[in-house]
């Protein structure tokens, strides 16, 4: 099963076994004996490994070649560097790490236009640190309007969180945030016969639930309070959305996210009043935070 979810995940296997003998309990060859000892299996563990020409075989040239013919495409693009030079991408992209769903190319946009994280499966989680600071360096720095959440069919990280299946440390820790997706939304998943269908619908499920999870998120709220006693804005930022990929399809679909949040105010809620956001986000309205200025 593990196997199964590496390579439907687009991860690659080491091309080459690792040496057995690296990592069994065997006793470490005595230096007295050595491997001129005449004992066989220590024979065995000291044949040297043969290693490709330097180079052989890598990948780079012909990356390093694409790259170059891409650079040169893409330059053509007017006020390119001029965007680059800036930085200040609208969008903050969460999407799972599957090759087949890049948010660029998915979004029809270019370099700079988009803020990107991805996991496995699209994971918004509380105690990850690596995702809680691309959120709050967007939302408070970059000042994204919008924050998109993708999850997407054919997606072997909800597949494999459907199996009881034990997928080993760190991987089933990190599944285990979609089997409580499957606890939360049980009653309607069990209600769909068609296994394939109920698949489907955990993987809609699962980013609607992270979209929850992104408002949620403390600095979220607190751009949102604070926004929305700016006569400034046209609307509340960041805007969180939902969206579902098909990779056969080839199109987004947006999901309409509405899982009643709202009942949870009281336990989710932490600024009481734009104000109280305002306050809290600077030590002094309309300032900005200054770490990254
Ligand atoms: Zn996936």
């Amino acid at each position: 099963m593990l196997l199964a979810l590496v390579l439907s995940l687009g991860l690659s296997l080491p091309q080459r076994p690792i040496r057995a003998a690296a990592w069994t309990s065997r006793p470490a060859p005595s230096p007295v004996m050595g491997p001129t000892s005449g004992d066989p299996i220590r024979k065995m563990d000291f044949k040297p490994v043969p290693r490709p020409p330097a180079r052989g075989g890598s990948p780079m040239p012909q990356l390093l070649a694409q790259n170059k013919r891409w650079a040169a495409e893409v330059a053509k693009t007017p006020g390119l560097f001029d965007r680059l030079r800036q930085h200040q991408p609208k969008y903050l992209w969460i999407g799972c790490s599957d090759a087949r769903v890049p948010s660029n190319q998915l979004l029809g946009l270019g370099p700079g236009e988009v803020f990107v994280q991805r996991n496995i499966a699209n994971l918004v989680v509380n105690v990850d640190t690596n995702l809680m600071s691309v959120i709050q360096y967007a939302v408070d720095v970059l000042k994204v309007s919008d924050i998109i959440v993708c999850g997407h069919y054919e997606c072997g990280g909800v597949r494999a969180a459907m199996t009881n299946t034990n997928h080993g440390s760190p991987l089933e820790n990190w599944l285990r945030n979609i089997r409580d997706v499957v606890r939360l939304h049980a009653h309607e998943l069990k209600a769909i016969a068609d296994p394939e269908a109920r698949y489907r619908r955990l993987v809609e499920l699962n980013a609607m639930e992270q979209t929850l999870n992104v408002y949620k998120t403390h600095c979220v709220q607190r751009a949102r309070a604070a926004s929305a006693s700016d006569t400034a804005q046209q609307h509340v930022v960041p805007r969180v959305h939902a969206v579902v990929y098909d990779p056969l399809g080839l199109e987004l679909k947006e999901l309409d996210v509405d899982l009643e949040i709202e009942d949870y105010e009281e336990v989710y809620k932490l600024y009481p009043t734009a104000e109280a956001a305002m306050h809290h986000k600077t030590g002094s309205e309309g300032a900005r935070p200054e770490y990254f200025v």
